[in-house]
């Protein structure tokens, strides 16, 4: 039981861990297939913001060129002069769009100018790499420069202004990169995005975090190969998406080709503004998994714990017995395979308790269920160190005694059986408790020992010795395996022998004591075999009360015996009356419902007058059978057929029972009257139920006389009949018919 625990809560641990295991494996897969699909979505959102973001800076751009462009058109050759492109550069809307904005003629000097609203003139623009891609005849958008005047990030739009398709000068307007930034600055996720106009060499043309200089890549951590994948999506002007660190961060970027110069618009956000959200999610999954886990590893720790609980009272029902504790049949076959694994030095003993039935009927089951429990402890306080007990079935205990010692068994067994008999069912009152035991000393004939051939044997042992006074035991030999075996024979040809007429009537004549005349018969049942021999009742007649074969066997005596007397009153005529026939009904018989029924029914059919039948029934009438059994004596009477006790004084029935039954015969038994010859005391007892009889009016007969004397001395107890091999021995049924008509 405590291995049983051990391994139960190894299982439990096992499936706890194993469960969570199981649910961290699902609970990573689900992160793991969760955080790949956010990082997807990461991307693409981050790269469609770029994407955006790059259309509204050419949008800007553009519409800055489209604004200079407007105002070439303005100018020609006449409107050349300094006031007209004052005026028209003096504009608001103008100004409030670029930082500068210039007329340069077509030697490259600035004709008119204006910073912030102030106006200069005559500067040499020759050298600017602008003027001079400008003056060639192309619109020019510069790289980002820094201002000559106020230092600040700028970048320059020149556009070529002609008169008549003649090219007269250029216009060129600057602008901050930071405002053009504006436009793309993002107000996604609370403008935590950051952008960045950059070089291909990394060189920061305009940030959306200010006070950022310098070089995009510098101060900035990426993998190797990371790195080595972003330049070449540099190189070939394509988009792409990455990781990187900078300041203390992880972010995520994306980088887009802006489309004019080498430009590229970077869009950076920090992982944790754009992963907080994902992990707040993911806790709150994993947050209302975990209780779930915890919930199903107590669901099953409880489970588990019921299902034990369940299964010790379920494995306690199925190897012991409720009522004493004992192991059960199960139990006993467990323990005894365990035993016999050591050593085959064994011993079996079954041991039944005499009249329980009785003990359970007249004390309460109560008292029945404790003499069970002191039977228990007792055997069990008897037990040595790798013995064992077993309640096997009602009132039947089995004991496995390791001894094989004949002597050392018959002294245990019998100091046990004592110790049974001195339990007290009633307090001061002392009900005798006998108990019978069969034992079987365990044979190996083979490798293993067979526990249900031993409990046979030793159930034949104590079948054996089930009949007889006080305690008693009996050891297995093979004359009882013979007995059982002739059992089986008897089993297999009973039938057939009925049919073939093969059970005969003998009968055994009675004789009047005074006369010594024949005043009746018993008849006997014989089994002639095939070859002849006659078989005793001694040997069938007990195998066919097991079966209940016996109540086939006394209908068919019956019917042979109504059909002999039936026959003999024809023989004989009407002046020569038959006397009686007695025959033995077993209890089974007798208690058949349909009993009196078929007895009518045969009396009928052979025409058998009153007083042609006696019934016989055995003694030992059981208290509670009383009232039945003198309902079926009526009946026969009514019949015609009077009833016998036979064998009295073999048994244990009351006489005060005697009382009760309107029987007409009292048959004393063959042993009784064998012990009276030496006894006086028997002699005694024998008279006194002889005059008992009479006084009940009664018929005595004696059985077993085989003495003259015991013939004088029944007469002169003052017994009517007698029967005995004396007078005559059992003969075949013509050879009485013979003997009537002598
Ligand atoms: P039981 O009814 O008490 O029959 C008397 C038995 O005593 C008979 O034995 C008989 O042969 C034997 N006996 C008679 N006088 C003497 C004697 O002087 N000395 C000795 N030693 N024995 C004597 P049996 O025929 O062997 O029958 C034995 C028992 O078998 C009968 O005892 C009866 O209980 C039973 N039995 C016999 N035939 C039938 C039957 O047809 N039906 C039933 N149910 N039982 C039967
Ligand atoms: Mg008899
Ligand atoms: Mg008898």
């Amino acid at each position: 039981m405590k291995h049983e625990g051990k391994r139960r809560l190894r299982n439990i641990i096992a499936v706890t861990l194993a469960a969570t295991i199981l649910f961290a494996a699902i609970a990573t897969g689900l992160i793991y297939s969760l955080s790949k699909t956010h990082q997807k979505e990461v991307e693409f959102y981050l790269q469609e913001l770029a994407a955006q973001n790059v259309d509204k800076l050419n949008q800007q751009i553009d519409s800055d060129l489209n604004t200079l462009q407007s105002i070439s058109v303005l100018i020609d050759q006449n409107s050349s002069s300094r006031q007209v492109i004052d005026s028209i550069l003096a504009d608001s809307e103008i100004k409030n769009t670029f930082l500068e904005i210039a007329f340069v003629d077509q030697n490259g000097i600035g004709a008119a100018g204006q910073v912030n609203g102030s106006t200069w003139s005559d500067v040499n623009l020759s050298q600017r790499k602008v003027i001079q891609q400008v003056l060639a005849g192309h619109s020019v958008i510069s790289d980002v420069i820094e201002a000559q005047k106020s230092g600040k990030n700028i970048l320059c739009y020149a556009v070529p202004v002609y008169d008549n398709g003649q090219l007269i000068g250029a216009l060129a307007a600057s602008r901050s990169t930071d405002l053009l930034l504006n436009v793309v600055e993002s107000r996604y996720l609370a403008g935590r995005i950051g952008s960045a106009l950059i070089r291909a060499d990394g060189q920061l043309l305009a940030s959306s975090s200010h006070g950022r200089n310098g070089n995009f890549f510098k101060g900035t951590q990426f993998d190797p190969a990371a790195l080595d994948l972003l330049e070449e999506k540099i190189q070939s002007a394509a988009s792409h998406t990455f990781s990187f660190y900078y300041d203390g961060m992880d972010l995520w970027g994306t980088i887009t080709p802006v489309g004019r110069n080498d430009w590229f618009l970077v869009e950076t956000v920090t992982m944790e503004t754009l992963n907080g959200e994902f992990y707040s999610m993911l806790g709150i999954i994993l947050l209302a998994l975990v209780p779930l886990m915890l919930l199903s590893i107590f669901m099953l720790v409880y489970i588990s714990y019921n299902e034990k609980k369940t299964r010790t009272r379920i494995d306690y029902l199925a190897y012991y017995d409720p009522v004493t504790g004992a192991y059960n049949n199960n139990g006993f076959a467990q323990a005894f395979e365990q035993c016999i694994t050591k050593d085959d030095h064994y011993t079996l003993a079954l041991l039944d308790l005499c009249h329980f039935k009785f003990i359970n009927y007249s004390f309460g089951f109560q008292a029945g269920d404790n003499l069970l429990r002191h039977v228990k402890d007792v055997l069990e306080a008897e037990l040595q160190p790798d013995e064992v007990v077993a309640r096997s079935n009602a009132d039947q205990f089995a004991v496995l005694l390791h001894t094989q010692d004949k002597a050392e068994i018959a002294r245990r067994v019998t100091h046990m059986m004592e110790r049974i008999s001195a339990y007290q069912i009633v307090k001061k009152e002392h009900y005798p408790i006998n108990s019978y035991c069969g034992i079987k000393i365990c044979q190996t004939f083979s490798e293993t020992v067979d526990l249900n051939l031993l409990i046979d044997r030793a159930r034949m042992a104590k079948t054996s010795i089930q009949q007889g006074y006080g305690n008693r035991y009996a050891f297995f030999d093979d004359a009882l395996f013979e007995k059982a075996h002739e059992r089986t024979v008897i089993e297999q040809r009973m039938d057939s022998a009925l049919k073939n007429g093969e059970f005969k009537v003998y009968i055994q004549p009675k004789y009047d004591l005074k006369t010594e005349t024949v005043c009746g018969g018993e008849a006997l049942v014989r089994w002639q075999r095939e070859d002849g021999s006659l078989v005793s009742p001694g040997v069938f007649i007990p195998v066919f009360e097991q079966n209940g074969f016996i109540t086939k066997l006394d209908i068919y005596m019956l019917e042979q015996v109504c059909s002999l007397l039936h026959h003999w009153k024809r023989q004989f005529g009407p002046e020569k009356p038959l006397p009686a026939i007695s025959l033995n009904q077993s209890r089974i018989l007798f208690f058949q419902e349909n009993y009196l029924e078929m007895v009518e029914n045969l009396l009928n059919k052979y025409q058998i007058g009153p007083g042609q039948i006696v019934m016989e029934i055995t003694e030992g009438v059981e208290v509670d059978e009383v009232q039945r059994l003198e309902d079926i004596i009526q009946g026969l009477h009514k019949l015609g057929v009077e009833v016998s006790m036979d064998d009295f004084g073999s048994g244990y029935s009351a006489l005060n029972v005697l009382r009760e039954l309107s029987i007409d015969e009292l048959k004393l038994d063959r042993m009784f009257l064998m012990q009276t010859e030496n006894k006086e005391k028997g002699r005694a007892i024998m008279e006194s139920i002889i005059q008992m009889a009479k006084n009940l009016s009664f018929r005595t007969v004696c059985e077993g006389v085989e003495t003259r004397e015991q013939a004088q001395t029944m007469l002169d107890f003052g017994c009517d009949v007698a029967q005995g091999f004396y007078y005559a021995k059992p003969m075949p049924a013509q050879d009485y018919a013979a003997l009537l008509s002598a």
